[in-house]
């Protein structure tokens, strides 16, 4: 390489950058764009979920609690469905693991984290997955659109309606309206698949 050469290579990239505006993001307040199948968290999706459990059995750190009741018709109650997130290593074997893409990757993303505020239960999980469906068009991050009357049960959820889990689902989750109770919900649930 000729003498100096590197010198004027090195001027370059300064003099190119010159006229640039800062890559600083001043994160919280502003945050960068993120591909909505970035390995972000855990989006858990209720209708999906058979409550088979493959995803537990696939977690190496055993964040996943799936605890079920079976059901007349062979189908299963999810009793409980939980990630604790302080453990979860983000690793996506659950991910890959569920047979009906019931776990995805995806959903909010926050650099800062609260510990005692990690462990989900299946309304918190539920909220996101909503809440993540309803800004993002109703589509799983896999590409599929939800069904209608997933679609009609978050829609009635955000007017602040009450509405009784989509039938024929194994969704469990009731709208999150101000005084809704999780026990009135269980027994909505198991009128709506009677
Ligand atoms: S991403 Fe990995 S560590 Fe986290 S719940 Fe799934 S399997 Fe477990
Ligand atoms: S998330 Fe998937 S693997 Fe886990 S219990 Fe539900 S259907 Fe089974």
């Amino acid at each position: 390489m000729a003498y100096g050469l590197g010198v004027i290579k090195g001027l370059m990239v300064v003099l190119r950058h010159l006229g640039r505006k800062p890559f600083t993001v001043e994160f919280p307040e502003e945050v960068r764009p993120i591909p909505h199948r970035a390995r972000t968290s855990l989006l858990w999706f209720d209708e999906r979920c058979t409550g088979c459990s493959t995803c537990a059995q696939a977690c190496p750190d055993g964040c996943i609690l799936v605890e079920t009741r079976p059901n007349p018709d062979g189908s299963l109650t999810k009793v409980r469905y939980e990630i604790d997130f302080r453990i979860c290593m983000y690793c996506g074997l659950c991910t890959e693991a569920c047979p009906y893409q019931a776990i995805q990757p995806g959903g909010p993303f926050d650099a800062a984290y609260n510990f005692d505020d990690m462990h989900h239960d299946k309304y918190r999980l539920t909220k996101t997955a909503h809440e993540y469906l309803r800004t993002h068009d109703y589509m799983y991050p896999h590409g599929q659109r939800a069904p209608r009357q997933v679609i009609e049960f978050i829609e009635a959820e955000a007017r602040g309606e009450f509405a009784p889990p989509p039938p024929g689902t194994h969704a469990q989750i009731p709208a999150q309206v101000p005084g809704f109770s999780p026990e009135a919900a269980e027994r909505a649930a198991e009128t709506a698949a009677a």
